[in-house]
């Protein structure tokens, strides 16, 4: 008898920060490049209407044939709304406009904050994605009921966090959204860490915005810092990660840093669950 391999549900991380701009999408393609990189099968589940990861990754309105609003309606499974991009490895289940109304189309329904927890769960049945090691969920810039989904369906939460004056304003609330979530969704959702993004060696308030954030939450920021690197903003008007238009730059090399210490955190989680 050939012992039958048992599913293995990826590791699933919400981008989630309800600040619009802070960087959760590029973090999104970049780290989910990077995971590529090292040999992970990644899947991006663009959650953001305005579908900026979609467009990022070279996935233009045109060829978005199911989307993540097909998803959350139930119409399609994740698995059919998936696509290649450029990365080999890399995978996105992009979105369209059409996600704008889905909270009207879900709200009444009984299941309504479990609908992608549903999809994620069906994808390790599907022989084409059974393999995915990672999932990334780009979330929208809100705490509504897509971001719920996100949650609800994630085993940790990652927070990009922009090294500005006003970075900690707005995350007591992002960090009660979780709290709550745990208590009555997902009882398991974590915090794999806070990213701090478009840090700015040459001003002072960058320096001080990260040892403000380095002492209220401690060794939940990742050591790795996303620089403020013009290379990172020209990437996505090519429709390519970064690390595809400009390998050396140090925002690229900065992802690749990121995606290693994630690894290494979920290694850790891994062995004590
Ligand atoms: P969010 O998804 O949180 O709204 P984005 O990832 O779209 O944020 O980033 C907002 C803007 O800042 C985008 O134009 C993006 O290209 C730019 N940006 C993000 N990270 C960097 C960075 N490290 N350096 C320079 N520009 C960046
Ligand atoms: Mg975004």
């Amino acid at each position: 008898l050939t012992p039958v391999a048992l599913p293995r549900r990826p590791r699933v991380l919400a981008l989630a920060n309800q600040k619009g701009g802070v960087g959760k999408t590029t973090t999104a393609i970049n780290l989910g490049t990077a995971l590529a990189a090292t040999g992970e099968k990644v899947l991006i589940v663009d959650l953001d209407p305005q579908g900026n990861a979609s467009t990022g990754l070279g996935i233009d309105r045109k060829s978005r044939k199911s989307s993540t609003y097909d998803v959350l309606c139930g119409d399609v499974g994740l698995g059919q709304a998936m696509q290649e991009t450029a990365v080999p490895g890399l995978f996105l289940a992009p979105s369209t406009l059409d996600l704008l109304g889905v909270e009207l189309e879900i709200a009444s329904s009984k299941d309504r904050a479990h609908r992608l927890k549903h999809a994620i769960d069906e994808l390790m049945y599907d022989q084409r994605c059974s393999d995915l090691t990672y999932v990334l969920i780009d979330c929208p810039p809100s705490l509504s009921l897509i971001t719920i989904n996100a949650m609800t369906a994630s085993d940790a939460v990652l927070v990009p966090l922009q090294c500005e004056f006003f970075a900690l304003e707005g995350l007591s609330q992002l960090l009660k959204t979780v709290e709550q979530v745990r208590a009555g969704l997902n009882p398991r959702l974590a915090i794999q860490g806070v990213v701090l993004t478009m840090y700015d060696a040459r001003n002072n308030l960058s320096g001080q915005v990260m040892a403000d954030v380095r002492e209220f939450l401690g060794d939940k920021v990742y050591e790795t810092v996303i620089p403020r690197n013009v290379r990172i903003s020209e990437a996505p008007s090519y429709g390519k990660p970064a690390l595809l238009y400009d390998l050396r730059c140090s925002g690229s090399q900065a992802y690749l840093r990121l995606a290693s210490e994630v690894i290494k955190r979920e290694r850790a989680l891994r062995a004590a669950a």
